[in-house]
């Protein structure tokens, strides 16, 4: 997987409609310089209409990211149900190519990466802890702490975590 495994090129476009799928997984995420999630498993529809000077990109992200979590370091699966709309404008002038979601009349490429990557961020509950995750449970090092537990390998746990309190 590449950068350029997420270009639409819309040389290619000869209908007005037209849907593209794409997938956000581990090496999705290893392209990206200090990302803030390394693994994941997304279903990605980004659906483009183009008009005169003008693509609208209907995007659509199924799936979901997994991390650590910050209260118990337990990993944990993040849900992601995103959907995203961004105006994309053709231009014969070169000056506007270094402005955003601007690209050259001449060479009509658009990378979809960096609003892949963005709006998952965004949109990650701004705690990443077990209660909102796709388990939607309390921590476990809560849950330890708070009431005993008869299963034995529990048990074992929390009397050599007693130990190194002691
Ligand atoms: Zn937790």
């Amino acid at each position: 997987m590449k950068l350029s495994d997420f270009d639409i090129d819309f040389i290619k476009f000869k209908n007005e409609k037209d849907q593209f799928h794409f997938e956000m997984n581990n090496k999705f995420f290893g392209l990206k310089e200090n990302s803030l999630y390394h693994s994941g498993d997304i279903d990605v529809a980004v659906t483009c209409e183009r008009n005169e000077n003008t693509i609208s990109v209907d995007y659509v992200l199924n799936g979901m990211v997994t991390g650590e979590c910050e209260r118990c370091l337990d990993d944990i699966e993040l849900e992601v149900k995103i959907t995203h709309n961004e105006l994309i404008k053709l231009t014969p002038n070169d000056s506007l190519l270094t402005e955003e979601n601007y690209i050259s009349i001449h060479h009509p490429v658009y990378n979809v990466y960096d609003t892949l990557y963005e709006q998952v961020c965004i949109h990650m509950p701004l705690r990443k802890i077990c209660e909102n995750s796709t388990k939607k449970q309390e921590c476990k090092i809560d849950h330890h702490l708070s009431t005993s537990t008869d299963e034995p390998i529990e048990d074992e746990r929390w009397a050599q975590l007693k130990k190194i309190i002691k």
